[in-house]
């Protein structure tokens, strides 16, 4: 237990702290959302611009490769440029070429005038036109052939011009064309004929021909040929021009790739996989952000609840370690003995002891620690409950007080010891009040006791009378017969016989007195067990005495064997009295005296209480009585004190018992029972 008060950890105001924090949580949402965002546009842009390079890549790639496939052809045939004497040779090898390089589609030797010698065609295609059908295709041709002459009979291209064939189809074909020259004089021409959709195929990887349409373009955009398995879609391009004596070609080439999708690659699906963990980790801590803070406000709660408590509380509260240094006081522990906390907290011998008792605190301090010990060693542990003792503390006025102190051992969380709590209340106010009115009780009951007694004065001279009265009878016959002198035997024996009446009469008289001296000077208040019946009888000689005068029938009924009770035998005995005598005072007020009759009783309500009754045959009590009956100072007697009662139900109560009367008016039969309950012994019985 902290003595200082508790304060929030945060410098910030928690209210305040309570309304960011939604926007801070808010605003690191959005970022996350915003980065999140960004990643993923980046890692899209960034496969974008690799598929736009790969694709530069093949359109490079497949250029240069078609620039090599045409030198190729063409130095393949530079050997048939001179094998013109000989025909059959000649056809043999380009056949033989042909075959080697399926891009060529035709071979033609010309002589010097451009004229047609000899011609073969691809062995495995249909021929691409007929040989009178050549001159329809003569002209590009013939422009190569010129330029070739031009150029030293260096190999020169022609345009490309499209073939149809027989079946509807057709396609795009190039001449190549080269000049045998001899002295400067050309001899003749050799002129192949090339597929430029078979020289792409064959320019083409088959990887490249499964990603991506290769295609010859001309200058409008329109396709001349095509290779390649598969369709472009027209997002990833890259178009290179190829430069061929006499020809330009442009190449485009087309990726079957489209754009990248959400989660185009590994790259971005692991970025969004991290983004998405990174989410969860955001919302899971947003989670637990808020059960945190919402256990921290019911502690606040808590701990100010605690505060308005301890500050509330009439109660001093002093804490103690095992040491006895005291680690916590309350404001009322203060207000108490009249020191400061600072004053007393760490203190191991606090200045509220009294001197003379330090030594006595500190043993009784060890023992209760030992006797923890001891039974934490016996593994029997200390009773939870407050154990509770009245001490005297000194004020800082110097005052000496007595307190009550309860105290019940200080656990941690781990449920050890780890000191004592104590509520210490200041007793002085309490113990004055009991002194006073202990001091009013005695008061009360010494007058009730003289006003009964003052009553029974004239009881007591009438009872004295008698006695007096035969004393001197007695006394006046002895005289007599010792003045007329008879000295006989039987005159002697009358003497002795008179003289034992007085000595009886004498007694009686005594005894009367020594019954109303007993019940005025019996003042010890121990509690005792005594048997019923010996209550009753205590008081039934005084009850008789004034029983007698109005002629009253006393019955006793008493169970055999009798039930024991716990109490005070003289007060119990003074309620009995006071009983007795009202019931005596009403039937001597309103009952012929034929019918005048007392029963003093016993009974066993339950095992734990034993009633007693006294009942008369008096009038009874009228209801506007009975209510104000047991309101002291209440009385219908002129000579009454109106205490009687009220004192009778004070000490019944006092014994833990109750207190009532029953009035009843049934024809000719009146009467009132007083009954009253106190605590049996153990048993029910005497011993
Ligand atoms: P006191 O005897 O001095 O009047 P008590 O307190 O003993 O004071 O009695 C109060 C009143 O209760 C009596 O004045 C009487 O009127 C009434 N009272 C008490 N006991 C009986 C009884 N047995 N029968 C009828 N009235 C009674």
């Amino acid at each position: 237990m902290s003595p200082a008060p508790v304060r929030a950890p945060s410098r910030l105001d928690p209210r305040t702290r309570d309304r960011r924090r939604p926007w801070l949580w808010a605003l690191l949402v959005l970022l996350l959302a915003v980065a999140q965002t960004l990643l993923v546009l980046m890692t899209q842009a960034y496969e974008d611009s690799r598929r736009q390079q790969h694709t530069h890549e093949q359109s490079a790639e497949v250029a240069a490769r078609v620039h090599q496939l045409s030198n190729r052809d063409v130095q393949a045939l530079q050997g048939l440029l001179w094998t013109t004497t000989d025909r059959r040779r000649w056809r043999d090898e380009a056949v033989e070429q042909l075959r080697r390089f399926r891009s060529l589609l035709r071979v033609e030797s010309r002589d010097a005038d451009s004229r047609l010698q000899e011609a073969v065609s691809s062995p495995y295609r249909a021929p691409v036109f007929l040989d009178e059908q050549r001159g329809q295709f003569q002209a590009d041709t013939d422009l190569a052939c010129a330029a070739a002459l031009r150029r030293q009979g260096n190999p020169q291209y022609s345009r490309s011009y499209f073939v149809p064939r027989g079946d509807g189809e057709g396609g795009e074909v190039v001449d190549v064309c080269q000049a045998r020259m001899e002295g400067g004089v050309v001899r003749s021409y050799l002129v192949a004929t090339l597929s430029l959709a078979a020289l792409l195929d064959e320019a083409l990887t088959p990887e490249q021909a499964h990603g991506y349409e290769f295609s010859f373009v001309d200058g409008d955009g329109s396709r001349l040929a095509r290779a390649g398995l598969v369709r472009g879609r027209g997002v990833y391009r890259s178009e290179r021009l190829i430069e061929l004596p006499g020809l330009s070609l442009m190449l485009r080439v087309d990726s079957s790739a489209g754009p990248p999708g959400l989660i185009p690659s590994l790259s971005t699906a692991l970025v969004l996989g991290l983004s998405l963990a990174l989410l969860a980790v955001v919302v899971l801590l947003a989670r637990d952000g808020r059960r945190r803070a919402l256990a921290e406000r019911r502690l606040a709660q808590s701990l100010a609840f605690r505060q308005a408590m301890e500050n509330s509380l009439m109660a001093g509260l002093r804490a103690r370690d095992m040491d006895g240094n005291i680690t916590y006081v309350n404001k009322a522990f203060c207000a108490i003995v009249g020191y400061e906390p600072r004053e007393l907290l760490g203190q191991d011998k606090p200045p509220y002891w009294p001197p003379e008792f330090v030594e006595t605190y500190r043993q009784r301090l060890r023992e209760r620690n030992a006797l923890v010990a001891e039974n934490e060693r016996r593994g029997l542990g200390e009773s939870e409950s407050w154990r509770s003792f009245e001490t005297v503390y000194l004020r800082a006025s110097g005052e000496r007080f007595p307190v009550m102190i309860y105290e019940a051992p200080l656990r941690d969380a781990d449920g050890s010891q780890t000191g004592w709590m104590s509520a210490v209340l200041d007793i002085t106010e309490q113990q004055r009040m009991e002194e006073f009115s202990r001091a009013q009780a005695d008061r009360l009951q010494a007058s009730a006791r003289l006003a009964a007694v003052g009553e029974m004065a004239s009881l007591i001279s009438h009872e004295i009378n008698q006695p007096l009265a035969a004393i001197a009878s007695y006394a006046a016959a002895a005289r007599n017969l010792l003045a007329d002198g008879h000295e006989d035997a039987q005159s002697q024996e009358m003497l002795r016989r008179t003289a034992e009446r007085i000595a009886e009469q004498a007694e009686r008289a005594g005894r009367v007195i020594k019954s109303v001296h007993d019940f005025v000077r019996r003042r010890e208040r121990a509690h005792e067990i005594v048997p019923a019946a010996e209550l009753i009888e205590a008081v039934l000689p005084l009850v008789r005495m004034q029983a007698r005068k109005g002629g009253i029938r006393i019955s006793v009924e008493v169970p055999d064997p009798s039930p024991a009770v716990h109490c005070d035998r003289t007060l119990v005995e003074q309620v009995l009295l006071n009983l007795a005598r009202n019931a005596i005072q009403a039937m001597e007020g309103g009952t012929p005296p034929g019918q005048r009759q007392l029963v003093l009783g016993v009974s066993m309500a339950t095992p734990r209480w034993v009633v007693f009754t006294v009942t008369d045959s008096g009038p009874g009590i009228p209801p506007e009585v009975g209510r104000k009956l047991f309101t002291p100072f209440f009385t219908t007697r002129t000579e009454g004190m109106g205490l009687g009662l009220s004192l009778c139900r004070t000490v019944v109560e006092q014994h833990g018992g109750a207190m009532d009367f029953r009035s009843h008016d049934l024809g000719q039969a009146s009467g009132c029972e007083f009954r009253f309950t106190l605590p049996a012994t153990t048993g029910g019985n005497a011993p």
